[in-house]
């Protein structure tokens, strides 16, 4: 398995300018790759083949006087701008055919300077290099400093340096074979995932939603009001986009690690884990959005799903067309419907039921009845971002000690 592993990094104002030419370099041959795509389609021509495309817009660009600065730049993080490119159609075609699943990919888009994410990518054959002194050697750029929050676990086969929407500075590295398998347990789980509690185990322990969105509301409201006051094209308002841009990362901070600290919690105390597959796109549209957005369910699955592939243990999603929430746990009997306000129900067998409970304790049902039947686990082979630092507490987590008991209570 592949996992990420994300630090911050401080470059020299030097190094800040080398890598904002590169990020523009990256940018302009993705565009250019995309462009050249678009108009032999419009012309009627074929698909320009990968290597053509690279030839045509690298090679060829670099020595035309309007993209001589190209050189400037390391060729691989070029090659890797057309490579996103590549990958984005590849999406796209399969998604048009059905080979994809899930929701419809859009054809590529043009970048722009103005996106709040900017980044470049280096693999191996770029000779980019982790200096016995601590800092990351990049070609062309320089030796960056980098906080080591957590040691990395074997060689990087890749890394993108990443510059936030905060004017922050990341080196996401990219680790194989980290597989850690923990000694076995019995114990099994069933989770029911909802908006009264983030989370209810199928033993009856409920976990609050943190709500780290909803708590941040004021300071967020009181900057983006702000920001709205400043003349646009301002020095002025470019440093309020930015604090803007802060706070909305220190919430997505806080909330990463609430849920790298609960999805490490389950996993060790579990041999398998099961969970109900939530309709997250079809919910994020209606008027429970925002609250759906604040919980991340779908950041929390993913938690789930890689640290169990690490740590030796199973999970499985529950199909969200089970019935879970309308079948009676101790007799089976299908109750029919029930509307989200119905929080406890009585089954005419006499059981009665607090609806979250219960549901989760069918997802366990259900999870280990398919585990049974299953022809083979699914596993993700795509890179998954790596904890930072899960047992030990963020400054920026400091806010949410509540929330941590919380956990630990578990
Ligand atoms: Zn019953």
């Amino acid at each position: 398995m592949q996992l990420r592993y994300n630090y911050r990094v401080y470059p020299t104002p030097g190094q800040q300018a080398s890598l904002a030419r590169a990020f523009g370099c990256a940018r302009v041959v993705f565009n250019d790759g995309l462009r050249a795509r678009q108009q032999a389609h419009e012309a009627g021509e074929a698909y320009l083949s990968d290597g053509d495309l690279s030839k045509r817009v690298i090679t060829q660009a670099k020595r035309t006087p309007e993209r001589a600065w190209l050189g400037e730049v390391s060729a691989v993080v070029l090659q890797q701008a057309l490579a996103d490119l590549n990958a984005a159609y590849r999406n796209f075609f399969a998604s048009l055919s059905g080979k994809r699943k899930g929701r419809k990919v859009a054809p590529p888009r043009f970048r722009s300077r103005k996106d709040n994410r900017q980044a470049i990518r280096f693999t191996a054959n770029a000779r980019f290099k982790v200096l016995d002194n601590g800092r990351l050697r990049l070609p062309k750029i320089g030796d960056l400093a980098v906080r080591w929050s957590r040691q990395l676990p074997a060689a990087p086969t890749s890394v993108t340096v990443i510059r936030d929407a905060a004017g922050r500075y990341f080196a996401s590295f990219v680790v194989a074979n980290t597989d850690d398998p923990l000694p076995p347990v019995d114990a099994e789980v069933g989770i029911d995932l909802g908006l009264t509690h983030f989370a209810v185990l199928f033993n009856g322990k409920k976990i609050t939603a943190p709500k780290f969105l909803r708590r941040a509301a004021r300071t967020l409201r009181r900057l983006q009001q702000d920001l709205s006051r400043k003349q646009p094209g301002s020095n002025n308002r470019s440093k309020a986009v930015v604090k803007v841009a802060r706070a909305h990362a220190r919430v997505a901070d806080t909330r990463r690690d609430w849920q790298h600290k609960l999805s490490t919690r389950i996993i060790r105390d579990n041999q398998a884990v099961y969970v109900e597959d939530l309709c997250v796109t079809g919910l994020g549209r209606t008027r429970l959005a925002k609250s759906v957005h604040d919980a991340g369910w779908a950041s929390f699955t993913a938690m789930l799903e890689y640290k169990a592939a690490r740590y030796g243990r199973s999970f499985r999603r529950i199909g969200r067309f089970v019935p879970t929430s309308q079948t009676c746990s101790t007799c089976g009997r299908l109750d029919g419907p029930k509307p989200l306000s119905v929080r406890s129900w009585t089954c005419p067998c006499g059981a009665v039921h607090d609806r979250d409970v219960n549901a989760a304790i069918n997802i366990l049902a259900q999870g280990r009845w398919e585990s049974l039947n299953a022809c083979g686990a699914q596993v993700r082979p795509a890179p998954v971002p790596a904890p930072r630092r899960e047992a030990g507490i963020h400054p920026h987590t400091a806010c949410s000690t509540r929330s941590v008991e919380g956990i630990s209570a578990l």
